[in-house]
């Protein structure tokens, strides 16, 4: 077999393509383009257009794109070069027409160590789903030919070169979408990231659900937790346990220090000026309710304004109609355009000098649109308001400097960052904090206690009654560091990435609705599909083993704003891989078809 390179030339030639040429140009651009067969005949044609992996190619030339070819081999790399993996017995003939078949066993290749089971599968993207699962990448493919096996290998430089990394995909190295990528691909800066390594570090990740590999995309409900956090955890107990603050003994010592580092590790992540200014709290539900419960009651009274956004989530909804309920405020919502950004426009127009705070997201956990911080903040403040930022969506997608938002408090939950339930974090300003009166009254928050009098503690101090969640608290700076060290800007790129590819790839199915489209986005897919409730949807993926949420998303207003009730909601994290992604699209697809209920 013999191999070429993918120049840069070619590149262009592939790119300046148009995007679905006929299928004797596809035939020509492929006999250019790929390696030859091992017997020397002219391959046939494979979809010449910039794919990021070989399954995006293998879904451009399956049956449901109309052409009427089944891949039914793939080989994986390995040091001393290609090895294929056929699939020797199959119970079905594959069909020129286009049916899916089964591939039921996958001959074992010399020298891996891991290759897909004895599995049946529908078609070549779902083997290839199922190599990647175990941390092969496919490399070529074939086609059947008068029931005869072909290969087409992939070229195995240039533009699909393998990295010597673990990873598997072909334009690992990306900056931007589709093609415009590739070209970019050629020239870029950054490193690769390594999303096996990643994912090395997340053990659930190697769970098996109804007999799949689970694909976690519920990310947005909570996220998964890697080992060094379950082991901080383990440690916490095992060497540290202790209550804190209030014992002269060795473990008092050791448990008060890992709290308040852990205290310091969170004001160093989000960039508080000091660790004075971080609250730990239950949640970014319980931060809000603090506010409004200690601030709200002392500062909002008749005729005050409340402005939230549609994009809400019930956290930052609920607490604020309550406070408006007992004070005779009014709650006001600013608007979103169809692709479920924030109207500026209409927000201006609200804010007056009875605006006393805005509460807002700054990613939407329904539609993932991440809405413009700074500017609502920067004309909040500008009228004399408030304003609170919800970072439960934001805070492991993107770069959060609450000295630059300029915002008064912002909240996020450790859950939804690789740290665990139970623990949040409300930050304030320091001026913002010493002036709330205490929420809930007890021990540690006090400095001294008379039947006449109590006097109260310096925040943060005076908004943690009681004995907090001190282990899950070490175990979220835990999860900050963690995520310190493979770089939140690394993870951003990624996850923005994964994102285009797969709202791409989702867009490409036929009676799919996408409901959130703004340019600014992060993480989430929300979507229906014509003819299908989203409850059956989840179910259907579920069995295999792929994890969405369907539903409200604790968000009904943004919804029903698109005229919905629910939605199915992937939602991703940079543990996912552009394989899962092709997983859901073509179980998505299936599901479509009625070949999985
Ligand atoms: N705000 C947003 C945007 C959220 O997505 C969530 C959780 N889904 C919350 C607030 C509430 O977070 P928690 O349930 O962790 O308190």
């Amino acid at each position: 077999m013999t191999t070429r390179m993918t120049t840069r030339s070619d590149l262009e030639r592939f790119t300046n393509a148009p995007p679905l040429p006929d299928i004797e140009q596809l035939s020509r651009w492929a006999n250019e383009f790929f390696t030859e067969l091992p017997s020397g005949e002219s391959p046939h044609f494979v979809q010449p257009a910039v794919s990021h992996s070989v399954t995006e190619a293998i879904t451009d030339i399956s049956p449901s794109s109309g052409h009427a070819k089944v891949p039914l081999s793939f080989s994986v790399p390995h040091e001393s070069g290609l090895h294929e993996l056929a699939a020797p017995s199959r119970t079905e003939e594959p069909t020129a027409s286009g049916t899916p078949y089964y591939f039921q066993h996958y001959a074992n290749a010399e020298g891996l160590d891991a290759v897909p089971q004895a599995s049946a599968t529908h078609g070549l993207s779902g083997l290839i789903g199922d190599a990647s699962s175990y941390g092969v990448r496919p490399e070529s493919f074939g086609l059947p030919d008068n029931g005869e096996l072909k290969t087409l290998a992939m070229p195995k430089t240039g533009l699909f070169g393998i990295s010597s990394g673990s990873s598997f995909y072909f334009l690992e190295e990306a900056v931007g979408t589709g093609r415009d990528a590739a070209v970019q691909s050629l020239g870029s800066a950054h490193p690769p990231f390594d999303v096996q390594a990643v994912r090395r570090d997340f053990p659930i990740l190697n769970e098996k659900v109804n007999g799949r590999p689970l694909v976690w995309l519920d990310n947005a409900a909570t996220t998964q937790k890697p080992q060094i956090v379950i082991d901080r955890l383990s440690q916490f107990y095992r060497h540290e346990n202790s209550n804190i603050h209030r014992a002269a003994h060795e473990l008092a010592a050791r448990s008060t220090d890992a709290y308040e580092n852990a205290r310091q590790i969170v004001a160093r992540f989000i960039n508080a000026n000091s660790a004075d200014e971080v609250v730990f709290v239950r949640g970014s539900t319980e931060a809000i309710n603090l506010v409004a419960q200690s601030w709200g009651r002392a500062n909002v009274g008749p005729g005050d304004e409340i402005i939230v956004s549609w994009l809400e989530h019930h956290a930052n909804i609920v607490p604020w109609q309550q406070l408006c309920a007992e004070k005779g405020a009014v709650l006001r919502v600013i608007p979103v355009d169809e692709t479920g950004q924030i109207l500026l426009s209409e927000y201006r127009k609200l804010l007056n000098d009875k605006t006393k705070l805005v509460a807002f997201t700054q990613v939407s956990n329904a539609l993932g649109t991440i809405t413009p911080a700074q500017e609502i903040i920067e004309l909040a403040h500008r009228v004399g308001a408030k304003v609170l930022l919800d970072g439960a969506q934001s805070i492991s997608h993107i770069k959060v400097d609450v000295q630059a938002l300029d915002c008064d408090w912002f909240v996020f939950s450790g859950h939804k960052i690789y740290g665990p339930t139970g623990i949040g974090i409300l930050y304030g300003k320091p001026e913002v904090l010493e002036a709330m009166p205490p929420w809930q009254g007890g021990g540690n928050m006090i400095e001294d206690v008379t039947f006449e009098k109590t006097v109260y503690q310096p925040a943060p101090a005076r908004f943690e009654a009681g004995t907090g969640n001190i282990a899950d608290a070490v175990g979220l700076g835990a999860a900050l560091e963690y995520v310190q060290k493979i770089g939140i800007d690394n993870i951003a790129r990624y996850e923005h990435e994964l994102l285009a590819y797969a709202t791409e790839l989702l867009s490409r199915i036929p009676g799919l609705r996408l409901i959130g489209t703004a340019r600014e986005k992060t993480s989430v897919l929300s979507f229906v599909l014509k003819g299908l409730s989203t409850a059956d949807i989840g179910t259907a993926l579920n069995k295999e083993g792929i994890a969405v949420r369907s539903g409200h998303h604790c968000a009904q207003p943004i919804l029903r704003r698109f005229g919905l009730e629910s939605t199915v909601r992937p939602s991703l994290a940079f543990y996912n891989t552009y394989a899962e992604i092709d997983w859901l699209v073509t179980v998505v697809r299936k599901i479509q078809c009625g070949k999985i209920s």
